[in-house]
C-alpha cells in the first residue's frame, strides 16, 4: 500500500468548511479589484481566498502577474475578512516571499508539478515549514508526476497536501481547455484515499458556461471540493476573462449544485444496494468465465491457423466484429465508444495470444 503522511484540512487549523470551496480571482490587478473581490466573498461558504500573483503564462508580453506586491493586498484580504489566503509559487524566490508575508496556504501550478527540479526546489526551502501546500496536476495526463511532486513534499515534511484537478493539455478541439479526464483524480482517490482532492472546473472548462456541469460531475466522483475563479468584473479581466464569474454568479452556481453523501444513512438504501452489487459480482464471474471460454477458442483457432500456415491478422473478420458487436451494443444503450474500445482491448489480447502460439516452436 502506498503512502502519504496526511493532515485532513479540516485539521489545517484555518476552519475550513466541507466542502471547501476556494475562489477568487485568476490574477491580483490592484488592490481596489482584490479589496472589492473579498468583499463580496466574504461571510458566504467560501473557505479560502485565492489569487495569483505571478501568472506562468504561455507566451511573452502577456500580463505576467503584478508580483510581490500583491502579497500585501492579500494580506490585507486576510486581516479585514479573515480568509486564509493561497498564492501560485513556483520558485524558491515566490516561496520565500510568500512566507515572509504570511501566506496561509501555497498552490503549485500545472506548469511546475511537470519539472521534478522545480518541484525539488521548493520542497528544499519548505523543509521544516508548517504549511498546506495544494497541488495542481501537472499539464500532461501524467499520474505518477503528480503523485512524485506530492512525494517530494511530502518527504520535505509537508504534510497538509491536497491535489487539485485542473484538467490536461491537448493538442486539437475539444469542448473544455483542459480536458479532465477523470480517470487520473479517480485512480489518484483509489490509491490515497485520504489525499483532499480539490476540483478546479474553471481551468478544465476555459470558459464560464461549462463550470456548473464540471463542478457537478467532480461532486458526484465524491472530490473534496471547488476552486473557482472569481473576479468582480470578468470580461476586463487580465488573464482567464472568459472564465472567471462574479461573486454574485459564483454564489449561483453553488446553490444550484447538488452535494451527494458518500453513503446513505438509512437501512432500505443500504439493502438494496447490497442487493444490487451481489447482481453485479455474479455477472462480474460470469463476464470473466465469458472471457476465458473465448480465449480458449481463440487458442485452437491460433493452432489451425499454424498448421495452415494463415495470418493471425484478417481485417475483414475483425471489421465484421466491430461492426456487429457495436450494432448490438447500441440497441442495449451501450455507446459505441465504449464498444469499440472493449473490443479493441479483447481482439489486441487475442492477437497476442495467437502470436505466442504460432511462433512455438
Ligand atoms: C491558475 O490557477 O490561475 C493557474 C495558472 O492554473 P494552472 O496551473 O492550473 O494553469
Ligand atoms: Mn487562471
Amino acid at each position: 500500500m502506498e503512502k502519504l503522511n496526511i493532515k485532513q484540512m479540516k485539521d489545517w487549523g484555518m476552519n475550513i468548511q466541507s466542502p471547501v470551496i476556494i475562489a477568487g480571482p485568476c490574477s491580483a490587478e490592484s488592490e481596489e479589484q482584490v479589496m472589492q473581490t473579498a468583499e463580496q466573498l466574504a461571510n458566504k461558504n467560501v473557505s479560502i481566498f485565492r489569487s495569483g500573483i505571478w501568472k506562468p503564462r504561455t507566451r511573452p508580453n502577456t500580463f505576467e502577474g503584478v508580483g510581490s506586491i500583491g502579497l500585501k493586498w492579500l494580506k490585507k484580504v486576510k486581516e479585514k475578512y479573515g480568509m486564509p489566503i493561497t498564492v501560485e509559487i513556483a520558485n524558491k524566490n515566490h516561496v520565500e516571499n510568500a512566507l515572509k508575508e504570511g501566506i496561509d496556504i501555497l498552490w503549485i501550478g500545472a506548469r511546475t508539478t511537470v519539472n521534478p527540479f522545480a518541484i525539488q526546489e521548493i520542497a528544499d526551502v519548505l523543509q521544516g515549514v508548517d504549511i498546506p501546500v495544494m497541488v495542481k496536476n501537472p499539464i500532461n495526463p501524467d499520474l505518477e508526476l503528480w503523485i512524485g511532486a506530492m512525494e517530494r513534499l511530502n518527504k520535505a515534511g509537508i504534510t497538509k497536501l491536497a491535489a487539485i484537478h485542473r484538467g490536461f493539455s491537448l493538442y486539437g478541439e475539444s469542448v473544455f481547455r483542459n480536458v479532465p479526464k477523470w480517470e487520473i483524480p479517480v485512480e489518484l482517490k483509489r490509491r490515497f484515499p485520504n489525499l483532499p482532492i480539490i476540483c478546479d472546473p474553471s481551468h478544465i472548462s476555459g470558459n464560464r458556461e461549462l463550470i456548473p456541469s464540471v463542478s457537478q460531475k467532480s461532486i458526484d466522483l465524491d472530490l473534496s471540493g471547488l476552486m473557482i475563479e472569481t473576479h468582480i468584473n470578468p470580461d476586463e479581466a487580465w488573464s482567464d476573462a472568459k472564465q472567471q464569474v462574479t461573486p454574485t454568479a459564483l454564489f449561483d452556481i453553488l446553490e444550484h449544485l447538488v452535494w451527494r453523501n458518500t453513503s446513505a444513512d438509512n437501512e432500505f438504501f443500504k439493502n438494496k444496494l447490497d442487493e444490487l452489487r451481489e447482481n453485479i459480482d455474479q455477472i462480474d464471474d460470469n463476464l470473466v468465465d465469458i472471457l476465458g471460454n473465448r480465449m480458449k477458442l481463440v487458442k485452437q483457432i491460433a493452432q489451425y491457423k499454424k498448421e495452415n500456415d494463415v495470418t493471425i491478422l484478417q481485417s475483414n473478420r475483425w471489421n465484421d466484429i466491430l461492426e456487429t458487436r457495436i450494432e448490438k451494443a447500441l440497441g442495449m444503450d451501450i455507446s459505441e465508444e465504449f464498444t469499440a474500445k472493449l473490443f479493441q482491448l479483447i481482439h489486441q489480447e487475442s492477437i497476442n495470444k495467437q502470436t505466442e502460439i504460432m511462433n512455438e516452436k
